[in-house]
């Protein structure tokens, strides 16, 4: 007998892939956490029945969300994580010897817990000795912060359940207050493609672009995501990320980012840069309503 796993990406619109074996599921005190052997994509983690990462593509988006604003400021040494649960941004961060100290704030132990046991390709440097790991709400964290730091990186769920108020205008306003004078902020902004997407990229970049005097989106393409065509959100209070981009040459591999690619991902799509600058939904697609 075939085990499928099915995701609704959006309306009507599933992704789903075939399972080899189902080796953990547990009911958090704020989620469903599964994880999943499979040929394909090797392991597979969601959360809610949302995909979060596999082992397949993973190092695209946590080499994104990390080496994006390390080579626009390298004299970053104090980062600030809410979410990432699984780890993989902390091993992408701890690849750079400038960083000195990394507060990963997950509201969930028990993601952390089955990241470490069945995720060891994500969760392999949460004992670096520069991290710090707190099980709490992130909202709460950065709120009752007295910590400065000079990136925060929000690698969160999307705007549902306990990720929903990290979207939300105070709780950026108050990672600007706890950001050092050049910080920058980086968060998971969603995808331009489906509207529900589409809506909450728009919401983050446009609360982003009232608080940070740059506020930029960039893109990577992630296959197991809905559409495969997932931003970043770049909100900066002094460095723009192609302006300021260093261009330095890393002592370490990448598999996905590369100087090209940074540049490069912050050319975005018409319809895309119009939703960005004009702050609302534009493209006529979206009749479909989907
Ligand atoms: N890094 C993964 C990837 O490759 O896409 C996905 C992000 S990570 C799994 C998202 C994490 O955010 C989850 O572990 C979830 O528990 C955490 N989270 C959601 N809401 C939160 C909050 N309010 N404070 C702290 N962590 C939160």
């Amino acid at each position: 007998m075939e085990l499928w796993f099915s995701e609704e990406q959006a309306t009507n619109i599933r992704f789903s892939f075939k399972v080899k074996e189902q080796i953990y599921s547990k009911q958090s005190d704020f989620q469903k956490i599964d994880i999943f052997d499979t040929d394909v994509l090797g392991r597979v983690f969601t959360l809610d029945g949302v995909i979060m990462t596999t082992e397949k593509d993973e190092f695209i988006y946590h080499e994104m969300i990390s080496h994006v604003p390390l080579n626009v400021n390298p004299n970053i040494e104090k980062v600030l994580i809410i979410g990432g649960g699984d780890g993989g941004t902390v091993r992408e961060l701890t690849k750079h010897k400038n960083i000195k100290k990394i507060d990963m704030v997950e509201i969930d132990e028990e993601v952390v817990i089955a990241a470490k046991k069945y995720l060891t390709f994500t969760s392999e440097k949460l004992d670096d000795p520069r991290v710090k790991l707190y099980f709490q709400d992130g909202i709460q964290f950065v709120k009752e912060s007295k910590e400065i730091y000079d990136l925060i990186i929000v690698d969160s769920t999307d705007p549902i359940g306990p990720g929903e108020g990290l979207f939300s205008t105070e709780f950026y306003n108050d990672c600007y207050s706890i950001l050092s004078d050049d910080g920058i902020l980086v968060n998971q902004s969603e995808s331009p493609y489906y509207l529900k997407d589409a809506r909450e990229l728009v919401r983050a970049t446009s609360k982003l672009k009232n608080i940070f005097p740059i506020a930029k989106v960039y893109q990577y393409h992630l296959p197991t995501y809905g559409s495969g065509h997932w931003l970043f959100g770049f909100a900066s209070k002094k460095y723009d990320p192609i302006r300021d981009f260093k261009n330095i040459k890393y002592d370490f591999t990448t598999k996905y980012y590369n100087l090209d690619i940074h540049l490069a991902a912050f050319a975005l799509p018409t319809y895309v840069q119009k939703m960005i600058d004009e702050s609302k939904i534009v493209w006529d697609n979206y009749k479909l309503n989907i």
